[in-house]
C-alpha cells in the first residue's frame, strides 16, 4: 500500500508517518529532510542562511547536491534547526532543485514497493505531485498556536519564566508562520490539499487518536 502524507510544518505529519510505518510495516521518507539536508550543506558552504534565485546561486547550489549521500540521512540537530528549516523553505521554491530531490523520492518508492509492496511518504507534495496515484492520501494540519505550543514542549522549554516562555511561543509562532507563507505560496508545487486527501487537524488530538483515525480510514479503503 502507497500512502501519502502532507500538511504543515510541525502539524504531526512525521509523528502520523512514523506510527503507520511501524503499524503497517512499511518503508517511510521524511521528504522534508532531503531539502534540510541541501540547506545545512549550502549553510556550512556559503555561511548564508539566505539565497538568492540567480542561475549562478542554483548551480552552486546543485554543486552542493552534488556531494551528498542521500541514504540513509542521519537525523540531527543541526538538521532540525529553525534557520535550517527555512532556509530549506526558501532553497525549495526552486525548481532545478525540486527536480533533482523528487528523483530521489522517486527511487525510494521503486525500491519500497520491490522491497515490501509499499511505503509512506511525508511533505508537502506528495498526493500532489510524488504519488498522485497513492492508495490513500492524508492531509495533516493544526493551528499555528498549538504547533507553537508544541514546540515550546518539545524543546523543553515548559519549565522557563512565564514572560521568557511567552517571548520564545511568539519566536516559535513568527517563524511557523513564515514558514506556512513560504510553503502555501510558492509558484512551484506549492503546499495543497490534494482533491482526494482526507484532512485531519491535530490541534485537540493526541498521536494515538490521530493514528487511529488514519488506520479506521486505511482498513476501509482496504476493504
Ligand atoms: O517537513 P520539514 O519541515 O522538515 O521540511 C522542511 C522544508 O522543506 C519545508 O518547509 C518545505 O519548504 C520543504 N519541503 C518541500 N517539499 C517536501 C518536503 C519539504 O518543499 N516534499
Amino acid at each position: 500500500m502507497i500512502i501519502a502524507i502532507d500538511g504543515t510544518a510541525g502539524s504531526g505529519k512525521g509523528t502520523l508517518s512514523k506510527r503507520l510505518s511501524k503499524r503497517l510495516n512499511l518503508p517511510y521518507l521524511d521528504t522534508g529532510i532531503l531539502y534540510r539536508k541541501v540547506a545545512l550543506e549550502f549553510f556550512k558552504a556559503e555561511k548564508k542562511t539566505t539565497i538568492n534565485f540567480d542561475n549562478e546561486t542554483v548551480e552552486r547550489v546543485i554543486k552542493v547536491i552534488r556531494t551528498i549521500n542521500f541514504t540513509n540521512i542521519e537525523d540531527t540537530n543541526s538538521l532540525r534547526d529553525d534557520k535550517i528549516g527555512l532556509l530549506a523553505s526558501e532553497i525549495s521554491k526552486i525548481k532545478a532543485i525540486r527536480n533533482i530531490l523528487n528523483l530521489k523520492q522517486t527511487q525510494f518508492v521503486e525500491d519500497s514497493i520491490k522491497l515490501k509492496e509499499g511505503c509512506i511518504l511525508d511533505g508537502r507534495d506528495i498526493g500532489t505531485i510524488i504519488l498522485p496515484n497513492a492508495d490513500i492520501k492524508f492531509f495533516i494540519t493544526a493551528s499555528p498556536e498549538v504547533r507553537a505550543k508544541r514546540k515550546l514542549k518539545e524543546e523543553g522549554r515548559a519549565n522557563l519564566q512565564p514572560h521568557e516562555q511567552n517571548c520564545m511561543f511568539n519566536d516559535y509562532l513568527l517563524k511557523i508562520n513564515q514558514r506556512d507563507e513560504n510553503d502555501f505560496n510558492r509558484e512551484n508545487s506549492p503546499l495543497k490539499k490534494a482533491i482526494d486527501a482526507y484532512e485531519i487537524d491535530t490541534s485537540l488530538l493526541t498521536p494515538k487518536e490521530v493514528e487511529e483515525i488514519a488506520i479506521n480510514k486505511i482498513y476501509k479503503k482496504k476493504t
